[in-house]
């Protein structure tokens, strides 16, 4: 028996075959799982339609900041399927001018989108989704995607960090709010890895090649890392688990310091 069979997710973040969420999804495919999956805006759907037509699955087109776009994915997932098994948040943005120079400088305009993109769009899909999640089979689960800025100063990550922090402590506040209907909400803060999103970040290659030589594992983890390590958290393997933030980065946040030891 596969780990997702008969479990229905949705797979929100969509750009390319590069995306973090094309790792989740093809994980989840191979687990036997029916999938729907979201895609921002008509530009990204001509990239997204023949990977999700590869899987034999269903693209809708959903800005997540809307809640009408999102409610009406909701709609139909309840008159498709009645339920939802899983959930997968892999949305994030932030304006270029704010990825760069001194985090002091976030301009107000450029805080709320960060906020708003990357963290109040779990709210509301959270909020939409609460209902079909209650009645999914083996008890819904919810999982974000986070990063280790969240936690440390990473240069030029700026505004995303602090959305990123906010995004982990949203996640142990809807565990709270949704788990008493056995739905769970959980992160995986991914190492760096170069998506579209990613690769508009000034000193990603620095950042891809330090934490080649100073993760415990020598390398950069993929998005089939991301993939397999959700398999946890989107399955029952995770059913006592729920608020939790789980590093994916070849081990790169518990090492203190570059320096190695000559033995
Ligand atoms: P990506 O560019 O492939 O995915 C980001 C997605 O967010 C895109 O599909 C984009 O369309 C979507 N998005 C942005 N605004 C949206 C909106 N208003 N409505 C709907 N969708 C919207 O990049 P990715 O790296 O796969 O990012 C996925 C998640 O993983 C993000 O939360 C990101 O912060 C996180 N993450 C990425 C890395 C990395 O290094 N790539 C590391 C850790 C965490």
């Amino acid at each position: 028996m596969k780990l997702l069979e008969g479990k229905v997710g949705l797979i929100t973040g969509l750009a390319n075959e590069r995306s973090i969420a094309w790792g989740i999804a093809q994980a989840c495919h191979a687990q036997g799982a029916t999938l729907v999956f979201t895609c921002q805006n008509e530009r990204l759907e001509r990239h997204a339609r023949p990977l999700v037509d590869s899987l034999g699955a269903t693209l809708i087109r959903c800005d997540a900041t809307q809640d009408e776009e999102v409610d009406a994915v909701a709609a139909y997932c309840e008159e498709k399927f009645g339920r939802i098994d899983f959930l997968v948040h892999a949305i994030a943005f932030a304006e270029r001018d704010d990825l760069k120079g001194r985090f002091i400088a976030t301009r107000e305009e450029g805080f709320l989108t960060a906020m708003n993109v990357s963290v109040f769009t779990l709210i509301r899909l959270t909020r939409a989704f609460e209902g079909l999640l209650k009645v999914a089979s083996d008890g819904g689960t919810i999982l974000t995607l986070s990063y280790l800025g969240a936690d440390r100063v990473i240069p030029n990550y700026n505004v995303m960090g602090v959305a990123k922090a906010a995004l982990e402590a949203a996640v142990r506040y809807l565990a709270a709010d949704v788990g008493g209907d056995g739905i769970r909400v959980n992160a995986l803060s991914a190492g760096p890895i170069k998506t579209l999103s990613a690769a508009g970040l000034p000193g990603l290659r620095t950042m891809l090649s330090e934490a080649e030589s100073v993760a415990p594992l020598r390398r950069n983890v993929t998005i089939e890392d991301v993939g397999s390590a959700s398999l946890y958290l989107l399955s029952s393997l995770s059913k006592g688990t729920t608020g939790e933030t789980i590093f994916v980065d070849g081990g790169y946040h518990a090492v203190g310091t570059s320096v190695r030891s000559k033995g």
